[in-house]
């Protein structure tokens, strides 16, 4: 028996639908030598929190749930000097933070600035990060290219669309309705098809754009409904980085497919370019002076108390969300 005091998280004991999200209590948690302990304020809701709570990836269990949030550093670990202090708030990408308290590594932490709001600071990192590695690592954007992004109004979505613009590309979004079609179109995108009903009305506005040549780069995070979609309006030598499975994971796919055009074929994560603190922290300052030059900004689609955490897993699935929802502890 822990005789650490008690504090209440989302424990998942199983995996499955949303009814199995419960509002427990646990063990309040204790730094390791290299972590900080986060008081949370605000814990950002991502759809990999989705395929965490339904086993697509898997996860040992029991689980809390949440893989970045925002607070104050309350207790530091025994060797973390210097960088950060009891008091700092701060944002962070680290697992279990559907928790009131969450010991995370310094390694993935970053202080946030005076005019930058807990509630914002919990929207910053995981799809912001997510976002600006798709348009410089995984492929370079550059002016002039012609981009598409799917689930344009999305999260991730409607920040590719920003840094893409910024970046002096073409962009053409994806969405299911028309309301999200005009965020899309307020946050960057030059165009955006409805994919609702199929994929034709897509290929041939591609098509009419870039007088039939494709576009340079598809950023995917639809997953198997948009997967052949992708592969059809990339254009010869062109570049389809596939990062999400909103709609389930794509199939195994035979790569002669990719030698009808010489396509380049990624599947991304966020994780593994920020698996050092030197990635880490280039990477989120760059987000951070895109923010602070009011070169991207992040739409807050709802902030649900934590109790309400079933409700918010079920609205970001059922396609019914723009931008970020948040839970507050
Ligand atoms: P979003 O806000 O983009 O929500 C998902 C959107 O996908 C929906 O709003 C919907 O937009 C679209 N969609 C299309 N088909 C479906 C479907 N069958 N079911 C549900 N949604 C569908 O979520 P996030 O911004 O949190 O994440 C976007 C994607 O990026 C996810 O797939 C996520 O896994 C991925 N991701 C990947 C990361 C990585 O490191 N690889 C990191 C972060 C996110 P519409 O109604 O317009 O079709």
């Amino acid at each position: 028996m822990s005789s650490a005091p008690a504090i209440h998280a989302v424990q998942i004991t199983s995996h499955g639908d949303s009814s199995i999200l419960t509002y427990v209590t646990v063990p309040k948690p204790t730094p390791k030598p290299d972590q900080v302990l986060v008081k949370i304020a605000y814990s950002g809701v991502n759809f990999i929190d989705t395929y965490q709570r339904s086993g697509l990836y898997p996860q040992s269990l029991p689980f809390i749930l949440g893989r970045e949030g925002s607070g104050e550093i309350v207790e530091l670990g025994s060797d973390v000097k210097g960088d950060f202090n009891v008091g700092d708030r701060v944002a962070f990408v680290g697992p279990g933070s559907y928790a009131e308290y969450d010991a995370v590594s310094t390694h993935s932490v970053v202080k946030l600035p005076d005019n930058i709001t807990l509630e914002k600071g919990a929207a910053l990192l995981l799809q912001g990060l997510t976002a600006w590695t798709l348009v410089r690592q995984a492929y370079k954007v550059e002016k002039g290219d012609w981009v598409l992004v799917h689930a344009a109004a999305g999260g991730v979505g409607l920040l590719v669309c920003q840094m893409c613009k910024h970046l002096g590309a073409n962009v053409i979004g994806t969405t299911s309705t028309d309301a999200k079609a005009q965020l899309a179109k307020e946050n960057g995108a030059d165009y955006v098809v409805d994919y609702s009903n199929g994929y034709d009305a897509l290929i041939e506005k591609v098509n009419e754009l870039t007088e039939k040549k494709g576009v340079h780069v598809v950023f995917d995070s639809v997953g198997a409904a948009t997967f052949d979609a992708s592969l059809k309006v990339v254009r010869r030598l062109g570049t389809v980085i596939s990062f999400g499975n909103s709609s389930g994971a794509v199939p195994p796919v035979n790569i002669m497919r990719l030698a009808e055009k010489n396509i380049r074929l990624m599947r991304t994560t966020l994780f593994q370019y920020i698996t050092t603190r030197e990635e880490f922290n280039a990477l989120s300052s760059e987000l951070l002076r895109l923010v602070a030059d009011n070169k991207v900004h992040f739409a807050i689609h709802k902030v649900y108390p934590i109790q309400d955490v079933k409700q918010a897993h079920d609205d970001l699935e059922s396609r019914k969300t723009t931008g970020k929802l948040l839970l507050k502890l």
